[in-house]
């Protein structure tokens, strides 16, 4: 009983230390923190053997294509039009053996700028979000689905995302992570292969290959929220976030 109430603490803990990061000042509690948290798997309809065949997805990339030739290669591409105004592709940093990857959508003006994932402010605010679960940039490799930024941070298209989907399955089996972060709709429609809603989606894992991924709302639209809704998404966000925490602890 006591090992459970320091475990309670901890976690209360951690979120307010969470919500402090974010800026929020006030809290209120609501039917999601109270409820216990859910902890199943789902199978998704893809596995990645399933995505490499899928016609949808073409172009595959040979097997043997290491790291840094796969680099060479997105730095290069001309595969869909966004290579037209982009200054720099956005290919991903972190380690090459990562237990964690994160995935988002597009890289967005600062990315674009600096050649780096997730650099701008909603990039701090993922920081932010991995910290508060003691999890760190550095332990994880961070990349998105679209390796070059969509002109005004568009959502990408069908197209583009058909075309630039084959380097991160190819990342992500040369990575071979235990566990990946699905940052916002996008990102986890293309990775699951589904069409649901986020909130269909996210606070439980789905099995994708070896990996289990967790879907969250992205960085990038909590900070697009304003009063209560904001809140409730955070809390939401943090939840998942806990989920995560719970898993990964499994593979420190
Ligand atoms: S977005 Fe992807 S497919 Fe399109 S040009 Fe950039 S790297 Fe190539």
């Amino acid at each position: 009983m006591k090992k459970e109430i320091v475990n309670i603490m901890n976690d209360i803990s951690s979120w307010l230390r969470y919500q402090k990061q974010l800026g929020v000042e006030g809290i209120s509690i609501g039917p999601e923190l109270s409820s216990s948290f859910l902890n199943h798997t789902v199978q998704s309809k893809a596995s990645p053997q399933e995505l490499s065949s899928t016609r949808e997805y073409r172009d595959e990339i040979p097997t043997e294509t290491d790291f840094v030739r796969l680099r060479k290669i997105v730095e290069n591409c001309e595969r869909c039009e966004l290579y037209k105004k982009r200054r720099n592709t956005v290919f991903g940093e972190g380690p090459e053996d990562a237990k964690l990857v994160v995935v988002g959508e597009a890289p967005g003006k600062e990315e674009d700028i600096q050649g780096r994932p997730f650099v701008g402010p909603s990039g701090e605010l993922l920081t932010d979000m991995l910290n508060a679960i003691n999890i760190f940039r550095k332990d994880v490799f961070i990349t998105s689905v679209i390796k070059c930024r969509p002109p005004r941070n568009r959502t990408p298209g069908h197209e583009e995302i058909a075309a630039c989907f084959p380097f991160l399955r190819h990342q992500l089996s040369l990575i071979n992570p235990s566990l990946i972060l699905a940052l916002g709709l996008v990102a986890a429609q293309t990775l699951l292969k589904e069409k649901a809603p986020l909130k269909s989606l996210r606070g439980r894992f789905h099995q994708l290959g070896n990996a289990k991924v967790m879907v969250i709302y992205h960085p990038a639209y909590l900070l697009r929220l304003k009063g209560s809704q904001q809140l409730d998404c955070k809390r939401v966000a943090w939840h998942d976030l806990q989920i995560l925490e719970k898993e990964y602890d499994k593979y420190r």
